[in-house]
Order: C-alpha cells, then sequence, then structure tokens
C-alpha cells in the first residue's frame, strides 16, 4: 500500500522539528546546573575560583557572541559586599569541559543568609556539600543541607583543607551520616594526613591521585599492586592498605540512591592546593543529572521537551549602574530559547520580548544567541517580571516551589524628608521585586513595613536606598515578631478576622493578605479563633 505523500512544506517543517527535539535532548543531556553549599570559610570562593579555572575557557564555543564593550557588570552597591568581604548577591557561573557545560550557581555564604539563597537551590540539580576538614558538619551546612534535602536534591560531598590538621577521617564520616542522616560512599580515601597528606586513593577506579603529580591519577590494579609502594613512602602505603579496607565498612556508591538524596559520594581534596577538583569535576560530570523533570501545576515538564519553559528565581536591579535596569535569571527546563523570542509570562498572559538573553561569567556577561534546560541566563526588564514567575513558548503552565518564608523582623521604613516620600515607595517595590526584602502595606494606611529573614538584609536594604536611590532612611521598630499569610475561603470570616486587628494587617507586594502577631501565643489564638483560616508559614509564589 502506497502511502500518501505529504506536502513538500509539511514534511520539511516536521524534519526541522524533529531536528530541533534532537538537539535540545542532546544539550539537555549535557548540562549540570548545581550549587556549592558551605558554612562560611570552609572554601567556597576558593574551591569556586579553581573550578572556574579547570573549566579553562570560559566561553561555549559558537554559542555566544561577546558585546561591543565589555563593560564591567559590578555595581556600586557590590563594593558594600566586597567590603564586608561576604557575598550577598546570587551570581551564575559558566564553563565548559570534557564537553560538558557546567552552570554554577553562587549562593549567599553568609551565616545570616536571606531567601536568596532558597530561591537558588530551586533551580539547581545538584549541589556540591563543601567541609572544612578540620571542623566538619558546621550550623550553615546543616540548614543548606535540610533546604536540598526538601527538593531531593542530590549532594556531592568535597571533604576540604586536607593539607592541614584535619579530624579523623572516619570520624568526619560518620558525622555526616549521623547528623545529617545520609548515607556516604567515600569514592576517595586519603593518603597521609595533615602537612603529610600526599593525595587520594580512587576506590572506584582503582588508583592514585598524588599531590606532587599535578592530581593526574595513576592508574593502579588495586591496593596490592606492588607499584603502589613505588609511587608512596611505605609506611604511607601500608596506613593506606589498613584504612582503605576499613572503608569497606561503608555502602557502596549507589547511583539511584544519590539521586533520590539518600547518599552522597565523598571527595577529598585542598582548594587552596588545587587538589583534588579534577576529580570532584568528574564526578559531578559523571553522577550529576542532567535537567531533572519539573512539576508544573497542571503536568511535569520534561526536559528534551521541544517547547521552552523557565522559571525566574531571581531578579537583580541595577547590575549596571548606567542604565539602572532590571534583570531576571531564568531557569531554563526545557526546550530552545533563541534570541529575540517572544515568551507568554504564565501570571499575566502577557507577552515578554526576549531581545537579548544574557550568559553570566565570572566578571562578564554576554549575549547569548541561543540557550538550553540547565542554562540560566538574564533578561533585562522593566519591573515585568517577577520572582516566581514562569515563562513559556506558549502553554499556560505554572512551575511550583519558589517559596517566599515569613520574615521574623520586621520594621518600619521611615524618612525624615517627606518630600522623598513617592521616591521610597518606588524603591521599595523595586527592591521588594528583587527579593531584598518583603514590603508589606498595612491597611490601617500607616508606614510601610519591611520583612526581612536575615539581619543583614537590613543593612543591604539602607545601603542601596542611599545608593541607588538617594534615599536615606531609618528603621523603626515594631511590636510583631511574627507575621503569617492569611488563606481562606470563607470571605466573611476573613472579614471578622481583619476588623478583629485592624493594625496589625497588611498586604504583601502581589496583593495576598497577611497578619502581624507579637508572639506565637497572640498567632495560636488567632489560629483558635478563627478556626476558618489557615496561617501560613510559607508561601508558594503564584
Ligand atoms: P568561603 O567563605 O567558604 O568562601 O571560604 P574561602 O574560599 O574564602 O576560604 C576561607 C579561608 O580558607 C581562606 O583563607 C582560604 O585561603 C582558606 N582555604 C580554602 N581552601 C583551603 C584549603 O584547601 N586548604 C587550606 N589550608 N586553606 C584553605
Amino acid at each position: 500500500i502506497a502511502e500518501v505523500p505529504a506536502s513538500p512544506e509539511t514534511s520539511q517543517r516536521e524534519q526541522a522539528g524533529r531536528e530541533i527535539a534532537a538537539r535540545v535532548a542532546t544539550e539537555a543531556a549535557r548540562r549540570r546546573a548545581f550549587a556549592i553549599i558551605a558554612h562560611p570559610d570552609a572554601g567556597k570562593t576558593t574551591l569556586t575560583e579553581k573550578l572556574l579555572l579547570r573549566g579553562g575557557a570560559i566561553q561555549l564555543a559558537g554559542q555566544v557572541r561577546a558585546k561591543g564593550d565589555r563593560r564591567r557588570t559590578r555595581s556600586d552597591w557590590m563594593k558594600i559586599e566586597q567590603d564586608r568581604g561576604i557575598s550577598v548577591a546570587t551570581s551564575v557561573m559558566t564553563f565548559e569541559r570534557d564537553g560538558v557545560v557546567f552552570n554554577l550557581l553562587d549562593t549567599p555564604g553568609h551565616e545570616d543568609f536571606s531567601e536568596d539563597t532558597y530561591r537558588t537551590l530551586t533551580a539547581v540539580d545538584a549541589a556540591v556539600m563543601v567541609i572544612d576538614a578540620a571542623k566538619g558538619i558546621e550550623a550553615q551546612t546543616r540548614k543548606l543541607f535540610e533546604v536540598c534535602r526538601l527538593r531531593d536534591i542530590p549532594i556531592i560531598t568535597f571533604i576540604n583543607k586536607m593539607d592541614r590538621e584535619s579530624r579523623d577521617v572516619f570520624e568526619l564520616l560518620d558525622e555526616i551520616e549521623k547528623t545529617l542522616a545520609l548515607d556516604v560512599a567515600p569514592v576517595a580515601w586519603p593518603v597521609g594526613a595533615g602537612r603529610g597528606f600526599v593525595g587520594t586513593y580512587d576506590l572506584l577506579e582503582p588508583g592514585l591521585h598524588l599531590m606532587a603529580e599535578g592530581s593526574k591519577a595513576v592508574r593502579l590494579s588495586g591496593l596490592d599492586d606492588p607499584k603502589l609502594d613505588e609511587l608512596v613512602k611505605p609506611e604511607l602505603a601500608q596506613e593506606l592498605r589498613d584504612s582503605a579496607e576499613l572503608a569497606g565498612a561503608y555502602q557502596d556508591f549507589d547511583h539511584e540512591r544519590f539521586l533520590e538524596g539518600t547518599m552522597t559520594p565523598v571527595y577529598f581534596g585542598s582548594a587552596l592546593r588545587d587538589f583534588g577538583i579534577g576529580h570532584l569535576l568528574e564526578g559531578l560530570a559523571k553522577f550529576a543529572p542532567p535537567p531533572r523533570d519539573r512539576p508544573a501545576d497542571s503536568r511535569t515538564v520534561t526536559a528534551a521537551e521541544p517547547e521552552l519553559t523557565g522559571f525566574v528565581f531571581k531578579i537583580q536591579a541595577n547590575m549596571d549602574p548606567n542604565h539602572r535596569d532590571r534583570v531576571a535569571f531564568l531557569r531554563i527546563c526545557s526546550g530552545r530559547l533563541q534570541k529575540g523570542m517572544r515568551l507568554r509570562q504564565t501570571r499575566t498572559g502577557k507577552a515578554v520580548p526576549v531581545n537579548a538573553p544574557l550568559f553570566f561569567f565570572a566578571q562578564d556577561r554576554q549575549v547569548a544567541e541561543e540557550a538550553w534546560p540547565g542554562d540560566v541566563v538574564g533578561i533585562a526588564n522593566h519591573g515585568i517580571l517577577r520572582i516566581g514567575d514562569t515563562l513559556t513558548e506558549r502553554e499556560g503552565l505554572n512551575f511550583s516551589g519558589v517559596p517566599s518564608f515569613a520574615p521574623e523582623i520586621l520594621r518600619r521604613v521611615m524618612i525624615d524628608d517627606a518630600m522623598a516620600g513617592k521616591k521610597l515607595r518606588t524603591a521599595l517595590e523595586q527592591l521588594a521585586e528583587e527579593g531584598v526584602v518583603q514590603l508589606f502595606r498595612p491597611l490601617d494606611g500607616t508606614p510601610p513595613v519591611v520583612g526581612v529573614v536575615g539581619a543583614l538584609q537590613l543593612d543591604v536594604l539602607a545601603a542601596r536606598l542611599v545608593a541607588e536611590y538617594g534615599v536615606k532612611s531609618r528603621y523603626e521598630g515594631t511590636p510583631w515578631g511574627l507575621m503569617r499569610w492569611v488563606a481562606a475561603d470563607d470571605k466573611a470570616a476573613v472579614e471578622r478576622f481583619r476588623r478583629s486587628i485592624p493594625h496589625d494587617i497588611a498586604e504583601d507586594h502581589d496583593g495576598a493578605l497577611v497578619a502581624f502577631f507579637s508572639s506565637d501565643w497572640r498567632r495560636n489564638r488567632a489560629a483558635e479563633d478563627f478556626p476558618e483560616l489557615r496561617f501560613l508559614e510559607v508561601r508558594e509564589q503564584h
């Protein structure tokens, strides 16, 4: 039976569609979007630098073209951050190695972290947990780990600073297992310790990575290989044989369990001495997943789908002080992004032109011709895009899971110069959109209230108000220690509740109703008095 031939145009279009679909699948498969989580001082910055160096040319062949003027993108307010020696903003760094494209999303590392950190972790598919070998699991490591666990993000562990006096390896591994309830599977094993640390033994593919050899692996047939005794001092070889034997007590690395987030492969090294980084990168390439399926309200989106979808997880204003633009960071979840596309903003149904999607490198940004699942691009806009926004090629779906957390620090923002009131409102709105603070408008008409998760955010806000808007402000305390979003189907109950505490009610930036409470006791009372209402601590945007 002869097939009915398709018209030439149809078959051409189909052919083109198939080619795009194949490219999306290939490009998605070679991408790794990850973050580094660490307690301050564990070595995250040093490791990041060494990873970028290893990535060599920090430019993707054929994909980006340099902008005419390669102006610096660090804005004035980032100086605050430099002066303080802390990282307040989140940036994205892209590098390529052996055909794998790594997108490293930097998370603020200060103890006083903000919601930026949480949101960034919604945009990655894996994380590297850096642990200081002398300190083990620290407070911030645990907090960040818990956020990863909420989303079952697979974690690769890097035990850093092995060149210095460190804690006993078994003790460190046991601590990870116990405090994080996470099974460890060492894939490398240290040879020597402290000043006597010479390298690692590869437990998966037997061999030695030696510091002296620039960490290139020397393959061995196993721990019994007599070559081992030629490569390291006899007493070290013996010590390694004994301790690596005991390492067998830990479970074997199981890729499935790693992907589920219940097991972590463990690497050892020294970021400062540039040791162990190559091995870690190999692990990231081999084990960390390419862009994972993402749940949306109507269905689950798979990275290899040909149509573009993505969500905004971060907004940064005034990256370029000359232009006062606002850049939304879009994590691409599926399909191909092309320069010049018009995307659909699900929240409003409006079209968002993407004329110059930006790729970010350590210092520069460049216009991308196209981008793929797992990539993060910046879209300059004038306040149209919000954190949590889903953008698609056509379909009206919404990704879930970019959360807002109920702030615990609530302050009024006051100004002495009454003329600056309007300016202050605009500034606060823009900075709230960016996620610097949460902004609440009390329904009784009193001055705006800002809420933050960490006190550092208040300093950043005050500094940015002066630097970028010329508004000098001060904070005034409030009687409130907590807030909750108020949700209910029963409109009459909401109205009664509003009337019961007229001065403790406000609207958030999106117009959602919130209530302020002076204490937990008050909140409990409200919950008892108004059983029809729900008081939410976390709000998923849109
Ligand atoms: P971050 O706060 O996690 O970004 O940590 P940094 O990368 O800034 O490192 C904190 C300090 O530890 C710096 O003084 C680094 O030079 C030092 N450091 C980082 N990695 C190593 C390492 O592998 N060995 C040693 N001895 N020091 C390190």
